[in-house]
């Protein structure tokens, strides 16, 4: 019998898009040095995921290698774009570690007895909003760059 979750999907790997309201994260800014058997074996359990939802577009790499994935997959507990394995593969991009821990207990296989979704999956951003907000904290350029519009409104403010 299937054992439908109760729990909805926890997305996970949005990333910067200048149309998209929510300000993710690019993923430049997420770069970190896997160790390299823990590293394939999340690309591996990434590829692997079960498709739940398919996109009318491609999505394409941040770092600009062209088209990457035009899918959703899930493990029934996470859910992530297809281009994700991609992202951790060859731009070792860093992911959460609750994320890497389930994958771990999972040893690392989805689970081969996946209920099929009727329609579109529910989702959570929060977890991944609250993780980005967490780890991406804004450089000290950003920071600048923010003090330094301000110096510039001010000094507009005193000419005019
Ligand atoms: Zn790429």
């Amino acid at each position: 019998m299937n054992r439908r979750e109760p729990e909805p999907l926890k997305l996970i790997g949005y990333w910067y898009n200048p149309y998209d309201e929510h300000r993710w994260p690019h993923p430049r800014r997420l770069r970190f040095r896997w160790e390299d058997n823990l590293k394939s074996r999340i690309v591996d359990y990434l590829q692997a995921g079960r498709v739940c939802a398919v996109y009318r577009g491609w999505s394409d790499c941040r770092f600009w290698c062209g088209r990457n994935g035009h899918r959703e997959l899930t493990d029934g507990v996470f859910a992530w774009p297809e281009g994700l394995a991609h992202y951790v593969a060859a731009h070792d991009v860093r992911l959460p570690e609750e994320f890497v821990q389930h994958a771990r207990s999972m040893r690392f296989a989805i689970p081969a007895d996946l209920k099929d979704e009727d329609g579109e999956p529910e989702y959570d951003f929060s977890f991944w909003a609250t993780w980005c907000d967490r780890e991406v904290r804004p450089s000290w350029r950003d920071g600048a760059q923010e003090r330094f519009r301000r110096f510039l409104r001010r000094g507009a403010r005193r000419v005019t």
